[in-house]
Parts: C-alpha cells; sequence; structure tokens
C-alpha cells in the first residue's frame, strides 16, 4: 500500500477494495466522505470537484479506474489517455485524502460485463443512441463504486449532463442513499470544456474547437430571441457542414430533467442543448442551459 508525503498532506492510494474499506471504516460516523469517480489524467475539471467535495465532508476519496464496460468503441479505450503519478500528484496538491485506484480484476473479478439498466426512454437518446451500452457501463461501475466505498455524497460533472441524470436515477431505483451533488462545467479561456480527450487534439483540431461552444451559446442567444428549436438546430447544422475540421455528430435540445429531446418548447419547461462533435477520430461533448 504506498503512501504519497509530498506537498506535506498525506494522501493514500489503494489498489485493493479490502484495504480501502479497513481504511474508511474508520471514518466516525457522524463525519462524511465525499467520491469523486473519474477515469483520470486529470485537468482543472476534475480538480474542481475534488475542492467541492473537500468543502463538503471531511473526507474525500477519489478514483481513478479506465472502465471498459462503458467503451463501445475499443480504440477509444486504447487510446485514452493515462498518466497516474501527474494524477496524484495533483490529487495530493488539491488536498485529497484518499485515492483508489483499482485494476480491472479487482472490480469486475473474471466478468467483465455491464448489468442490464433500464432507464426509459434517457438511455436511448445522444450519448445512448450514439455510444451503445455506454450507459449500462457507467451505471455499473457508478454502483459498484457506491458499494464499496459507501460515500455520503458523490460529486460528478455538468459536463457529462445526461451520465449525470442516469446516475441519479440509478440511485432512485436501487434505493440507495448518497446524495448526488452536480458541478458546473470548467472551460479554457476560449471556452472548450475541459476534457481528458483535448490532449489527443492537434494544433489545428484545437484552434478550431471553441466553435463547439460557440454554437452553444448562439443557440441559447437564438433561444433568448424567441426562435423556435428547429429553426436553431438547423443553424447549428449549417455551421458545421461549413466547418471543415469538424463534425456534428448531433446537436440535440431537451429537457434537464427526462432528457427527452424537444420538437418545441412548451413555454416552461428547463430545457439544455446537447453536442457531440468529431474532431479528427477525437469526440468532444458539451452542452448549455438555454434558460
Ligand atoms: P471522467 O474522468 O471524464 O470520467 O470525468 C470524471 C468526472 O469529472 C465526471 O463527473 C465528469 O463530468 C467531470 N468532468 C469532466 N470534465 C469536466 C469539466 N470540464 N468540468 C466539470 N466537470 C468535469
Amino acid at each position: 500500500m504506498p503512501l504519497l508525503t509530498i506537498f506535506n498532506t498525506e494522501m493514500e492510494v489503494f489498489e485493493k477494495v479490502d484495504f480501502l474499506q479497513e481504511k474508511l471504516a474508520k471514518i466516525d460516523s457522524n463525519q462524511n466522505l465525499g467520491l469523486v469517480p473519474t477515469m483520470g489524467a486529470l485537468h482543472q475539471g476534475h480538480l474542481s470537484l475534488i475542492e467541492r467535495a473537500k468543502k463538503d465532508n471531511e473526507f474525500v476519496l477519489a478514483t481513478i479506474f479506465v472502465n471498459p464496460t462503458q467503451f463501445d468503441k475499443a480504440d477509444d479505450l486504447i487510446n485514452y489517455p493515462k498518466d497516474l503519478d501527474r494524477d496524484l500528484s495533483l490529487l495530493e496538491k488539491a488536498g485529497c485524502n484518499y485515492v483508489f485506484v483499482p485494476s480491472v480484476q479487482e472490480v469486475y473479478g473474471e466478468n467483465v460485463v455491464a448489468e442490464d439498466y433500464d432507464f426509459g426512454p434517457m438511455d436511448k437518446v445522444m450519448e445512448g443512441r450514439y455510444r451503445s451500452g455506454h450507459f449500462d457501463g457507467v451505471a455499473t461501475i457508478v454502483h459498484r463504486l457506491f458499494e464499496i466505498a459507501k460515500p455520503n455524497r458523490a460529486y460528478f460533472g455538468e459536463k457529462d449532463y445526461q451520465q449525470l441524470a442516469i446516475i441519479k436515477a440509478m440511485v432512485r431505483q436501487r434505493s440507495m442513499s448518497v446524495e448526488i451533488v452536480p458541478c458546473p462545467i470548467l472551460r479554457e479561456t476560449d471556452g472548450l470544456a475541459m476534457s481528458s480527450r483535448n490532449v489527443r487534439l492537434d494544433d489545428r483540431q484545437r484552434q478550431a474547437t471553441p466553435f463547439i461552444y460557440q454554437n452553444l451559446e448562439a443557440a441559447k442567444v437564438l433561444f433568448e430571441a424567441g426562435q423556435d428549436l428547429d429553426s436553431i438546430r438547423k443553424a447549428v447544422q449549417l455551421g458545421f457542414d461549413q466547418n471543415p475540421l469538424l463534425e456534428l455528430e448531433y446537436f440535440e435540445i431537451a429537457d434537464q430533467d427526462q432528457l427527452l429531446p424537444q420538437k418545441t418548447w412548451d413555454g416552461q419547461s428547463k430545457i439544455r442543448a446537447f453536442i457531440a462533435v468529431f474532431a479528427g477520430q477525437v469526440r468532444l461533448i458539451d452542452n448549455i442551459a438555454l434558460n
């Protein structure tokens, strides 16, 4: 069990469920544990979750696990960026108390498959439509981490807004007592949502990517000016048709709770715009509240 003692704080790193649970069992019942699940290749967006978790809880546990069952494409899993030493040093600087870095076998045993969940229409649109089985994989790993660590609260970024909604639904379905805390999207200064995948962009692609958030902001401006959802969708599609470096996979406007795509706005419901774009082989997602 390695123990890092850089930067004057002590952060403990665990690879085994048993050792982690032994440690967590020592937390007083009147103290809280906040969990921040990640796939590593950490950036400021992840660290903002740690910061929030530290404010709310006496102890913070981060997990680093590239979950194979949520990847629908083998290439994407193989190419997922990894830098464990850097991640651990960032977590320690951020004041994280514990890190769980399990192997695939430690999490899944010999049976590396996702459970079958039923989230109704919510996991069949947008990410669920284009990444087959993705949310079964997400729900499976998050449920497993909740079972292992039994956190009081768990922190998720609105960057993956649909994932957040799915996790809330999973917690309701399984009657788990953990509180799910949504955290705002952190962006680069030019608007690109921070993502582990951004390091895979070449210079030209990186320069092209602020266009993604510009379109989300433009969609919001059009919505506020009273444009109907269909013309907003068409305007975004047209913009991407003329951009040689970015390929639009989907642009969808959906209500913020059920994530049901909306043809028209009912004048009341809270709605968001969601986007997925390819820059070469790199797939990027983002979203924005329209009202
Ligand atoms: P990942 O490592 O991509 O699985 O992300 C781990 C957590 O960090 C998820 O809850 C993400 O939604 C969150 N996250 C990723 N990027 C950002 C960002 N730019 N701003 C806020 N949260 C983020």
